[in-house]
């Protein structure tokens, strides 16, 4: 078919359109959301009130809200009710400080069944903003193709019935970014949300975010990737959400005190100058930095999570990938990052697949990609990680679930309860690339055994178990998945703390909430339980805080400034000079000074109003905050042989074992109660000290002491008793 742009845009119906009156964003906030509804086309533009920023301060705040008034009780992901939220925040889309380019998206997810809430780089949010908007909700399902255009320069929403573009992201895109600029330079001005082809078939697809990239002529991907925000947005017919803002400025913020602001901006722009190249290397070699790192300290999930180091890790570390990458201008995902770490490498050639023999441009690889699709599933080689990526991403698909997804898959495969018979002719080997690549084409095509895999790892696990006779215990200790959301990629066996950190986070096993496996195992810095609880309570409290605001997590603490080298251990790991720089930034954009303590406030409010949400849709209660056994400690022999010593050793002097006479089997088990238990007891600590009650459901109290026990809020509280 002969795709022109001309063919296209006449073939887009105008289904339905409204007009908006433009203003400027005023410190911080444009004061205004949209809401669309596409079951039956209706548009509004609805005011923010003063009780909204104060209560939910904006970004993952203001999505939680506006979706908690959409829902109903038993609504399930794929009801019209259901809604996609997307938004920046009030500090996101500043250029003078690093890293201000963030959205969140929440949804009920189809992969959880829970709320999620998932966040991605790009343009997206603060373009939103500039356009009009703090943020958008979605609701309904359209009856046929539609792109969604929210025009911030001639003040039009539209939604507009979109038959002929293809699904995959890097076929789209230029289509869509022909179709909306008016020239080439227009193109800066755009930013796109899609899916691709996957999502309408597997429930781990997320979004893709995509801008122009004027040096390289290339149309840049991040991802929102987790919990199936982009099957969301598939399953309610929408190929792309496109918005165009005016041109950024320096002030399209509307901020308070510039001054500040750049004083903060100056203050780390100086030290990622100095200190990257020494420290994490972010702009030359980005997150793949941490591979070898995590290798070295047994932290790298290799084969389904069961080992943490292989020397082959060196075929895909960091340095192997900075040669690679596109060097033809800086790499930050919003103006002004100086960090700049979105690394990608161009001219590469598919090799499978319906694009084999093109030639594409390939965003990544990322650290999580790596870990899950590469030394996850034993395959080393960088130009097959490469094909993964790119099939991945344009086909949609959360490269964490998906290579947990296929690992879980390879072990069964190991164990005999996969067979040739019943993955439809695979040999799920552990590396086996031909398979894997299979999979994810399966995956977007809606068939064979790939559909099955992409239903997840807690899918997977009963179906096995009930189908084809896998013990039920195995399948629920391998299945690497906390709450139906896969767990990110470091091993979290031998720190309790990050345990809690992947299992007690509300939408499932993220890394975002909390990753305190260096100060935990590594540094011995959170020797009791009380000191794991406090660390569980500040750290998920303060990354909440970037989520409100459209900020990226990165330059907090991937650059170390030298003020951190005399402070107490503890006190570094909350890096205090850039806290400081976070609440300039604060008091810069909105007027408003901020403590620290009024940070945990604001995002104390959200992270407890998400819990009960979570309640409210059915699970947020104790049941799901214990993660498998495998990210406690061994589940087979080889993997207890592999680290015996470190075993051993907590076993004797833990515990206070005599090992001598002791099989492996009966001390694996004695290593299971113990570490069970005191699982049992960090939860018991974090609860206490988070303000929930004995089944992990915040109290009144605690709603009353945020101003957020509205009854309906109580009422869902009061359902599971004190
Ligand atoms: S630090 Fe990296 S991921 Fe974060 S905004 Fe900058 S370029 Fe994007």
């Amino acid at each position: 078919m002969d795709l022109s742009i001309e063919k296209v845009r006449e073939a887009h119906q105008t289904l339905a359109e409204l007009s908006f009156e433009k203003k400027p964003v005023v410190r911080g906030y444009a004061n205004r959301t949209l809401y669309i509804n596409l079951s039956d086309h209706s548009i509004q533009i609805k005011p923010v009130t003063q009780q909204m920023k104060d209560l939910f301060t904006g970004g993952r705040g203001f999505c939680l809200w506006l979706l908690w008034n959409a829902v109903r009780d038993d609504t399930r992901w794929d009801d019209p009710e259901n809604e996609l939220v997307i938004a920046g925040g009030p500090i996101g889309g500043i250029t003078a400080y690093p890293g201000t380019g963030k959205c969140t998206a929440v949804t009920i997810s189809p992969l959880t069944k829970s709320i999620i809430d998932s966040n991605g780089g790009g343009y997206f949010g603060p373009y939103l903003k500039f356009a009009g908007f703090d943020a958008l909700e979605v609701q309904g399902i359209a009856d046929r193709e539609v792109v969604i255009f929210i025009d911030g320069v001639s003040g039009v929403v539209r939604i507009e019935d979109a038959p002929l573009e293809p699904m995959d992201t890097h076929l789209l895109n230029p289509i869509l970014f022909d179709l909306y600029a008016e020239d080439e330079r227009g193109k800066r001005n755009l930013s796109s949300v899609t899916a691709g082809s996957a999502a309408e078939y597997v429930p781990m697809c997320g979004l893709n975010i995509s801008y122009y990239d004027p040096r390289r002529k290339e149309i840049r991907i991040k991802q929102a990737a987790r919990g199936g925000a982009g099957t969301v947005l598939r399953q309610k017919n929408i190929k792309a959400i496109v918005v165009r803002t005016p041109d950024v400025r320096g002030d399209s913020n509307g901020v308070a005190n510039m001054d500040l602001i750049r004083k903060a901006g100056q203050r780390i722009n100086k030290e990622i100058t100095e200190f990257d190249s020494s420290q994490n290397d972010m702009a030359g070699t980005g997150t793949p930095y941490l591979v070898e790192i995590m290798s070295r300290f047994d932290l790298l999930p290799i084969e389904n999570f069961r080992f943490g180091s292989d020397d082959r890790a060196a075929q895909i570390a960091g340095e192997i990938w900075k040669p690679m990458f596109d060097r033809r201008g800086p790499d930050g995902c919003w103006y002004g990052c100086t960090m700049a770490c979105a690394h990608a490498v161009p001219h590469f050639h598919l090799t499978t697949g319906p694009y084999k023999g093109q030639v594409v441009f390939v965003d990544g690889p990322e650290y999580e990609t790596l870990g899950a699709m590469a030394s996850n599933l034993s395959i080393w080689d960088p130009g097959q990680m490469l094909e993964l990526n790119f099939y991945a991403d344009t086909y949609g698909i959360d490269t964490i679930s998906l290579g947990n997804s296929i690992a879980f898959a390879m072990e069964c495969y190991e164990y005999g309860i996969l067979t040739k018979e019943r993955t439809g002719g695979l040999d799920l080997t552990w590396g086996n690339f031909e398979s894997t690549i299979t999979l994810i084409h399966q995956m977007a095509h809606g068939e064979g055994f790939g559909v099955i895999v992409g239903q997840g790892t807690r899918y997977m696990a009963e179906l096995f178990a009930e189908k084809y006779g896998a013990d039920p215990q195995l399948m629920k200790d391998i299945a690497m998945h906390v709450k139906g959301m896969e767990i990110s990629e470091y091993i979290p066996k031998e720190s309790l703390a990050q345990q809690g950190g992947y299992a007690l986070a509300t939408k499932g096993a993220q890394h975002d909430e909390a990753w305190l496996i260096f100060m935990d195992m590594v540094h011995k810095q959170l020797p009791s339980f009380e000191d794991k609880a406090e660390a569980l309570w500040y750290f998920p409290l303060w990354r909440t805080w970037f989520s409100l605001h459209g900020l990226c997590k990165l330059p907090w603490n991937d650059i170390i400034p030298t003020s951190n080298r005399s402070l107490p251990p503890k006190e570094a790991a909350k890096v205090p000079e850039h806290v400081e720089n976070y609440r300039w930034l604060h008091e810069g954009v909105t007027g408003v000074p901020v403590t620290i303590e009024d940070i945990l406030v604001q995002s104390e409010r959200v992270y407890q109003f998400q819990r009960v949400f979570a309640a409210r849709l059915g699970y947020g209660t104790r049941e799901y905050d214990y993660p498998p056994y495998r990210a406690m400690g061994p589940v087979t022999v080889k993997e207890y042989e592999s680290r015996a010593e470190r075993y051993d050793t907590q076993l004797k002097e833990e515990v206070g074992l005599q090992l001598d006479g002791m099989t492996t089997e009966q001390k694996m088990a004695a290593l299971r109660k113990y570490r069970e238990e005191r699982y049992d007891k960090l939860v018991d600590a974090v609860y206490r000290r988070r303000g929930w009650n004995h089944n992990g459901i915040p109290t009144v109290e605690t709603l009353r002491k945020l101003g957020i026990d509205f009854p309906e809020v109580v009422a869902v509280v009061n359902k599971f008793g004190e």
